[in-house]
């Protein structure tokens, strides 16, 4: 990896950035294969096409993301400046700079790590980076990137006594040996055969248009004492799962329903004796599974 200073890389050709090309010589390649200890990135997301410019053996031509330009020369041209100002901007800690830079995620933290070790850990994954800060402890805000997120985790590594005096590099594997690794998300549909099925289906249907149905129901009158009552008496945790309600009411009191251990419908009484108040997700359990063991908790 040492040939690839600045000043190698203000001169690198195409031929000795893009993947495939070369063999296995080339810029691209060394950082995905070569660098694996430095956090794999190997297999991920958009592959190859992270890189902007690659080549294709079947074809024997360089390809492009339309993202860096409409041919793969000026494509290269506009992924090499932004390497070089995203090492700039890692050396002089400009931060915008490095969150406004167009290289892929992946692929611009795994850069900064490695010409910056002490700097930038060696996470690039923004599901991981979440994962370590919600485990951490450390208050999420919606729209954290990666940066702002490895710059929380590193605030937090000057106050765990243990990590303190730790390299980045170490802390990095640190935090995956002490809170193991992230839940696998699978989002890609192709690999989701079911909610690709789902989606096709969707097709015909109108959503503009939606057809109706007009049912006629007869409903018994609940008594809204009883409901009051119980909810009163609860004080705001669920009588099956004993936790404090989700959420409150726009008054302010705390949301729970009224749940009859009989259910009417079966000819249960509408009395105090015969209802308990539950928060949202265990009445819905009630009615979906009715477990004979949640009922005994309810009575
Ligand atoms: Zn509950
Ligand atoms: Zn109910």
């Amino acid at each position: 990896m040492s040939k690839y200073t600045r000043e190698f890389l203000s001169t690198m050709t195409v031929d000795q950035y893009a993947m495939g090309a070369c063999d296995r010589d080339n810029y691209c390649y060394r950082i995905e294969v070569e660098q694996a200890e430095m956090g794999n990135i190997r297999g991920t997301m958009a592959g190859v096409r992270r890189y902007g410019v690659w080549y294709n053996k079947k074809s024997n031509d360089y390809e492009c993301t339309k993202k860096y330009g409409n041919d793969p020369q000026e494509a290269f041209f506009v992924v090499k400046t932004e390497i070089l100002n995203l090492l700039d901007s890692g050396e002089t800690d400009k931060y915008v700079a490095i969150q406004k830079n167009r290289l892929a995620p992946l692929f611009k933290y795994k850069l900064l790590a490695m010409y910056y070790p002490h700097k930038f850990l060696t996470i690039y994954s923004k599901d991981h980076l979440s994962y370590f800060c919600y485990k951490a402890g450390i208050p999420a805000v919606d729209g954290d990137d990666e940066l702002v997120m490895q710059r929380k985790l590193l605030q937090w590594k000057e106050t765990q006594a243990e990590a303190r005096e730790m390299s980045l590099i170490k802390f990095s594997r640190y935090l995956y040996k002490q809170f193991d690794h992230p839940p696998k998300r699978v989002w890609a549909s192709k690999t989701r055969p079911k909610l690709k099925e789902l989606k096709d289906d969707l097709q015909d249907f109108d959503a503009k248009h939606p057809k109706k149905t007009l049912t006629e129901v007869e409903r018994v009158q609940r008594s809204e004492k009883v409901a009051a009552y119980v909810k009163e008496r609860a004080a705001g945790i669920c009588e099956l799962c004993g936790k404090l309600t989700p959420f409150y009411n726009k008054s302010g009191e705390p949301y729970l329903e009224c749940h009859h251990i009989v259910w009417i419908a079966r000819d249960g009484a509408d009395e105090i004796n015969n209802a308990v108040a539950l928060c949202p997700n265990c009445h819905r359990k009630m009615h979906i599974l009715d477990e004979s063991s949640d009922v005994e908790i309810l009575k």
